[in-house]
């Protein structure tokens, strides 16, 4: 954030707000620890803050301090388009426009309030009066403790408000290992554990809850994998009876891209989840070094998000999804090779 930006959140914040938080669609770790960290802190802080979820999150996500007070737009909606009504000040969080928000983007246009976001995601657009962008940070949870920092008030990180940044920058960093991790994200780390962050804690509780379920619907995406060594890549599908054969619940399939990239000489993996109820597949893309997965589900699949990792979606069938997307590969294949 510059000197301005800083000055202008001052200002908004100098005076009581009514604060309503936003995370994007199927909030991941780093949605939640970050809208709960600053719900903590803006509240702690004497200031009036809700946060409003598109719809519901991961049940591995469920245990986070405070996470019971979010109203989720899907069955909270008459609360929640209360607090949007009454908000004088918004913060988006972990996502680049209000389309991220799914059937919360329309309450969002027409809201009469100032906006701040707080993101990393790539092509940020520009709704907000202030927006914080930055696309070199590991994640919203980092920004969030910098924006504290910016405020000069790390002294009123609490244990919790330092569980909820740790797990999300845990989340999207892949446990410290992405490219986008740093030493400043490193030392914004060693400071969360300072102040009380959990991490063997936190860890155990995001990964190590699964189901059988889950470990045998695992089973069968790895089954599924397809390995195109000629393009550096491998491909998971999942049909919507696969699915429901292994009672699949919110989260069930988080983690499964990646391992399609633990094979040797594979730099691409992606994966295609068919969901009926939307009519659409749900895909999550992977790489590995310089291809760029962001602009591969902008340009072929509705999507964005970072270099390395990004989603999208398809309105055709599963199959004919998987097939489209093998006939692209061959325009990438010297990008995918080198
Ligand atoms: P995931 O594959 O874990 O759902 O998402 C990976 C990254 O891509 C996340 O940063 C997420 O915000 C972004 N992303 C996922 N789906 C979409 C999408 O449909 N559109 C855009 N613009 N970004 C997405
Ligand atoms: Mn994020």
């Amino acid at each position: 954030m510059n000197l301005e930006d800083i000055k202008a959140v001052k200002d908004l914040l100098a005076v009581p707000q009514q604060i309503v938080i936003i995370p994007h669609k199927n909030p991941d770790g780093d949605a939640i620890g970050s809208t709960l960290a600053l719900w903590h802190y803006l509240n702690n802080t004497g200031q009036s803050a809700t946060i409003v979820s598109p719809n519901d999150y991961p049940k591995f996500l469920k245990w986070m301090p405070g996470c019971e007070h979010i109203l989720n737009f899907e069955n909270k909606n008459q609360q929640a388009r209360k607090a949007l009504d009454d908000a004088t000040l918004i913060f988006t969080l972990d996502f680049n426009h209000l389309g991220r928000t799914g059937q919360l983007e329309p309450v969002l246009q027409s809201a009469n309030a100032t906006f701040v976001m707080i993101d990393h995601h790539q092509a940020p657009s520009d709704y907000a009066t202030v927006t914080y962008s930055d696309v070199t940070m590991s994640s919203t949870c980092e920004m969030v403790y910098n924006f504290i920092d910016y405020l000069e008030d790390t002294d009123k990180i609490t244990q919790e408000i330092a569980n909820c940044l740790y797990t999300g920058i845990m989340t999207d960093t892949g446990s410290f290992k992405f490219r986008s991790t740093t030493s400043k994200t490193h030392k914004v780390v060693s400071s969360l554990i300072e102040k009380g962050a959990d991490n063997t804690a936190i860890h155990n509780k995001i990964y190590d809850t699964n189901s059988p379920s889950r470990l045998h619907l695992l089973g069968v995406a790895l089954n599924n994998m397809v390995i195109l060594q000629e393009y550096s890549t491998a491909y998971i599908t999942l049909s919507q009876a696969e699915l429901d054969k292994y009672k699949y619940q919110k989260g069930d399939t988080e983690g499964f891209v990646n391992y399609g990239l633990t094979l040797e000489g594979i730099r691409f993996a992606v994966i295609f989840i068919e969901n009926s109820e939307e009519g659409i597949i749900k895909i999550s893309f992977r790489s590995e070094g310089d291809f760029s997965v962001n602009q591969f589900a902008r340009n072929h699949f509705s999507g964005g998000g970072h270099d390395n990792a990004s989603g999208g979606k398809s309105d055709i069938s599963l199959e004919e999804t998987a097939t489209h997307f093998v006939a692209l590969l061959e325009q990438y294949k010297e990008k995918l090779n080198t």
